[in-house]
């Protein structure tokens, strides 16, 4: 076998939760499916574990997923695990020692390690053709994203460091561009003529689960709407790409996001935050956020955060995006809903129009909804709602095994790009700012409730 073919993946931060959770039984679904044929799977931590340990937690998550087959049990076979510590030279030699092949680093650390690690790889110099791929968060400010950016670039090449969004699988975004660029039907009315607001909605029922640790730092804003929700919010407002290679892609998407800031440059009005008290959501009886294990209530981390923001091109000036995400709501909802304009005269005779058409993108489950006002079915003349409804097709992998995926084929596609993250940043910071300096309180919504009351929207 050529050394082309071979890879390793070298996953540091091994022994922790996103490993362990989400990228092992990615990686195993991914394999599953005949990907990955030579790889060798390294595992690192500064837990003192040994090869038999570690195999162990790779075969219990593949076996999670019920993962079988070649590759399968050829990457259990040759797994290996070394102790490091990352910001340790010696160790970070050692580790890349371990290298056959083209070698992919992933860093499921703690961000400061990952930034300390890849200063300390700076020094050592790293093998042609290494892919570097990132968690969220990355950075925690434009400055500190285009900081991280800079040490990266002297590192690899752009087209080698994969930032992962893994609320983004490759199918939800084929779905997203698909739906609106081979149809024209769709598309001719995706503008400011025809729609009257753009709702991106991402609320569940969880509350915190345990991860204080990193929530309790980042909270709604930052962990939902200025990673997640802003590609969601590129994806609907994007010009066509001419095709859907990275590069095209990536440039459609920075164009808008470069247009995007919050409504009216006023944080203050437009936006708002709250978290939630002891209450019951889906079932479950929730202790206040300020009560829960782990969390510093004096930090006042929202749970929920709400943000009108503006598009300003041609095509969106003047429609406002509003994008919410939320914990301990009533239900899991993760959608972007399109709200047309009144039709300019509702002829007289039809009676019943009470409210406005809506295109209606589900992500989980991927679902297309259009709702419209027709002629019932007892008196033709009086309107009645109905919904059109169809299922997207769903991706084959899990949001890991599409992350990975993309990592392991080299397709940057699905990762955000250097200059996209800090833009993400550019957009919120005056959000967080106006937070810093209490120019928004922080409300509060019980557990379960639909979170804080109504909020009107511009021109509302
Ligand atoms: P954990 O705290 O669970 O794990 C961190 C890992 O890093 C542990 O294996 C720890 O092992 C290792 N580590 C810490 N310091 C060092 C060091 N100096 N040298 C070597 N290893 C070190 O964090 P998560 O797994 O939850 O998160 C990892 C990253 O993924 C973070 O950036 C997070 O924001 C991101 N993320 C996590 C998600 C999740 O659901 N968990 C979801 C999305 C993103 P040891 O102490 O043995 O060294």
């Amino acid at each position: 076998m050529s050394d082309a073919a071979q890879q390793t993946l070298l996953i540091l931060g091994a022994s922790g939760d996103l490993a362990g959770r989400l990228l092992l039984p990615g990686l195993g679904a991914l394999l599953a499916g005949g990907a990955g044929k030579d790889l060798l799977l390294v595992g690192s931590a500064r837990h003192g574990w040994d090869d038999n340990r570690w195999r162990k937690r790779v075969a219990d998550s593949f076996a999670a997923v019920r993962a079988r087959g070649r590759q399968v049990d050829a990457v259990i076979k040759g797994t290996r695990y070394l102790e490091a510590d990352v910001t340790v030279e010696g160790d970070l030699r050692r580790l890349l020692d371990t290298r056959q092949g083209c070698l992919v680093i992933f860093f499921a650390l703690p961000p400061t390690v990952t930034v300390t690690a890849c200063r300390v790889l700076g020094g050592i110099g790293l093998p042609e053709g290494t892919r570097l791929v990132l968690e969220k968060p990355f950075g925690t400010d434009a400055a500190s994203a285009a900081a991280l950016n800079d040490l990266l670039a002297r590192l690899v090449p752009e087209d080698q460091v994969f930032r992962v969004d893994h609320y983004l699988g490759m199918a939800t975004v084929l779905n997203i561009l698909g739906l609106r660029f081979a149809n024209r039907m769709l598309e001719s009315v995706l503008n400011a003529n025809h729609v009257e607001r753009v709702d991106i909605v991402f609320d569940e029922s969880l509350a915190l689960e345990g991860r204080a640790g990193y929530y309790d730092r980042a909270g709604a804003l930052v962990d939902m709407i200025q990673s997640h929700s802003l590609q969601v919010l590129a994806l609907l407002t994007m010009e066509a790409p001419s095709t859907l290679e990275a590069r095209d892609f990536h440039d459609s998407k920075a164009l808008v996001l470069r247009a995007t800031r919050v409504w009216d440059d006023d944080p203050a009005t437009w936006s708002r935050r709250a978290r939630y008290t002891a209450g019951q959501a889906d079932g479950r009886r929730l202790p206040a956020y300020a009560d829960e294990d782990g969390v510093d209530p004096d930090r006042n981390t929202e749970t929920f955060a709400e943000v009108v923001l503006a598009v300003n091109t041609w095509r969106w000036a003047g429609v406002p995006f509003r994008v919410r995400a939320g914990k301990a709501l009533p239900g899991l909802r993760k959608e972007a809903v399109v709200t047309f304009k009144q039709p300019p005269w509702v002829p007289t005779g039809l009676t019943g129009y009470d409210r406005p058409d809506q295109l209606r993108i589900g992500f989980d489950p991927d679902r297309l909804s259009l709702d419209v006002n027709i002629n019932g079915p007892a008196d033709p003349s009086e309107l009645d709602r109905v919904t059109l409804q169809a299922a997207f097709g769903p991706g084959q992998l899990p949001p890991y095994g599409e992350v990975l995926r993309g990592v392991l084929e080299g397709d940057p596609t699905l990762s955000v790009r250097g200059d996209i993250a800090v833009e993400c940043w550019r957009i919120v910071e005056p959000v967080l700012r106006a937070w810093r300096d209490g120019q928004v309180p922080l409300q509060e919504y019980p557990a379960g409730s639909t979170g804080p009351g109504n909020w009107p929207l511009p021109g509302t």
